[in-house]
């Protein structure tokens, strides 16, 4: 990636919006699986934005990545001792241009929603429900289904102005309603 590009940060009041966001999705991820503060703590992630980030943390088209890093005991040989820690990274450039360019979207719902995504694709990588490398084809499927999940946990939440969010994202919830039909399908079928 070629370096000195100059990416649109969040400035303090929308950093301000974002750790709030950080703060509920924390919250609504931890009811919704009926997590102790404990097992809460065993997810093992850290959220950062862009000035926090390295450059290879950094990708173009993606509102958030996650990236997984292993960290081992010292003096341990053995591999059950490693620990894989996820960094959630945010990415501001494409959040804010998305946030300019659909007027509907406000930010802070916008954060609730991405934060709870992504902190379910932790929970699920470490449930062993999902490997974190897949072919595109189940990396697609697995989109869906934490879309819908998202959906599913933030309809109950009442947070303001996450409808147009809900509309943003109207796309997955199409994809997850013909996932169900291929299924019914399937079932006919045998
Ligand atoms: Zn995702």
């Amino acid at each position: 990636m070629a370096e000195g590009i100059e990416r649109a940060k969040f400035d303090s009041q929308q950093m301000a919006a974002v750790n709030q966001a950080v703060g509920v999705a924390e919250e609504l991820v931890s009811n919704f699986y009926k997590f102790s503060n404990s097992q809460m703590r065993q997810l093992n992630y850290d959220v950062k934005t862009a000035s926090q980030l390295a450059p290879h943390e950094i990708v173009e088209d993606h509102f958030a990545q996650i990236v997984r890093y292993h960290a081992q005991k010292r003096d341990s040989l053995l591999e059950t001792d490693a620990a894989d820690f996820y960094l959630i990274c945010l990415q501001d450039h494409a959040i804010l241009a998305a946030v300019e360019r659909f007027s509907q979207l406000r930010l802070y719902p916008f954060m609730v929603y991405i934060v709870c995504h992504e902190l379910i694709h932790v929970v699920r990588f470490r449930r062993f429900l999902q490997h974190f490398h897949v072919p595109a084809d189940e990396r697609q499927l697995e989109e869906i289904r934490v879309h819908h999940a998202t959906r599913e946990m933030l309809k109950k939440a009442n947070i303001e102005a996450m409808e147009p969010v809900f509309t943003f994202y109207g796309k997955w919830q199409e994809a997850f309603e013909q996932m169900d039909e291929i299924m019914v399908n399937q079932d006919d079928a045998t």
